[in-house]
């Protein structure tokens, strides 16, 4: 077979399959509503849960006129700026670490951890629905790895158990990014406890979401930095900007230093852009906020029940509704499209065969009208689908 044939193998199959992935380009900056193709539409896909990522931008400016543009370099080199070292001190305090470390993105700080931290005879143990990132610093890794059924603890206990040889990694999602619901954090701190392995929790969509003034899901557990002692934050979601965390103790952000390849091997973020999010973490402190996202969330789910819309069990600001065939998910979206609303079908791979979904956001930007909106029109077309009109 010839690289021109796998390529177009690949393509045909992937079309065939419903699987076909497209971008958006977008014509306005995020927000409540985004214009694309000249189209205005309520958003209701993005991570920006507090309606931060616009507001950050005379910070930004402000910024930029001192630091101009790049960083540079890597963190090791000399691109570790004043900027990338206070937004560090204030995510630790604000989080509840003694240290932080920025990463270019969760991305690379999910591989960076993992990676960096386990070797051949160890055991990493991963929920079975956790983040490509997780699964990806995985495979990267020379350990035994071993995914347990969605949050099947019982299941992870057993594994845990077994193990006979090695360190043992435990990794899971906080909120799970396409389905909303929440890892129950303090089993598996009481897990790790009893079998002597590390807790790595991926906090991406719950930072600035949990906790008292978004400081996470270990402080909306109630567990110590050393019950939890290996955190991820990501700064593209609920903090509207761009790059991402780990918080941990003294060694354990020493280590990262010197082994985490994709710390090391990677331009630091624009240090402007590490000053603007400094501003966005003040905001994000704002529990307004948080109340007004977790009322809309309340409304949604409340409305959504008494519409017999397929909500699934989620209490976050994602809130997918699951629809099964790829195909149908594909038009419902694309019906909503035409109805002025933007909301993303999640298919296959991304999610197990035969659970596409759309997958709703909140955020706090959202109106109870655009809520209102949303919900008028899911329950007009999800009904003309289960009649067989819209076919
Ligand atoms: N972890 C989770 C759970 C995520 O949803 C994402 C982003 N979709 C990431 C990590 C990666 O973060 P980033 O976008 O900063 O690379």
């Amino acid at each position: 077979m010839s690289w021109t044939q796998r390529i177009q193998d690949s393509l045909s199959q992937r079309r065939a399959d419903n699987q076909w992935r497209q971008r958006q380009t977008v014509e306005s900056p995020q927000g409540r509503t985004l214009r694309i193709h000249g189209q205005t539409l309520l958003n209701f896909c993005s991570n920006d849960y507090l309606g931060l990522a616009a507001q950050g931008g005379p910070a930004l400016q402000q910024a930029a006129k001192q630091w101009g543009l790049g960083s540079g370099a890597s963190h090791l080199v000399c691109g570790h700026s004043q900027a990338h070292h206070d937004l560090e001190q204030a995510l630790a305090r604000h989080t509840g670490y003694s240290r932080a470390l920025l990463f270019s993105t969760g991305y690379m700080a999910n591989l960076g951890c993992i990676q960096a931290l386990t070797q051949r005879g160890d055991g990493i143990f991963q929920d079975k629905l956790n983040h490509a990132s997780l699964i990806d610093g995985a495979l990267l890794s020379r350990a035994d790895f071993q995914r347990y059924p969605h949050q099947n603890y019982r299941n992870l206990a057993t594994r845990l158990q077994q193990r006979e040889q090695g360190l043992s990694l435990v990794v899971s999602d906080s909120i799970f990014s396409m389905d909303g619901d929440l890892a129950d954090v303090n089993q598996l701190a009481d897990l790790c406890q009893q079998h002597d392995a590390l807790l790595m929790i991926d906090d991406a969509h719950g930072f600035g979401i949990l906790g008292n003034q978004g400081a996470g899901i270990r402080n909306d557990a109630g567990l110590s930095s050393r019950e939890l002692p290996l955190y991820i934050g990501t700064l593209g979601k609920a903090l509207g900007g761009f790059g991402a965390f780990v918080a941990g103790d003294d060694a354990l952000i020493d280590y990262l230093i010197q082994f985490a390849r994709p710390y090391i091997y990677t331009t630091a973020i624009p240090p402007a852009v590490a000053e603007a999010m400094f501003d966005n973490l003040e905001r994000l402190q704002n529990d307004d906020l948080r109340t007004t996202l977790n009322g809309h969330i309340q409304y949604f789910r409340e409305q959504a029940q008494h519409r017999q819309l397929p909500l699934m069990a989620s209490q976050s600001p994602i809130q997918p509704l699951l629809i099964g065939d790829e195909r149908r998910a594909m038009s419902i979206s694309q019906a909503l499209r035409q109805r002025g609303l933007l909301i993303t079908a999640i298919r296959p791979p991304t999610v197990p065969a035969g659970t596409s979904r759309l997958r709703v956001t909140l955020t706090a930007a959202h109106t109870r009208e655009d809520i209102d909106t949303l919900l008028d029109a899911l329950t007009e077309l999800l009904d003309t689908e289960t009649t067989g009109a819209a076919r």
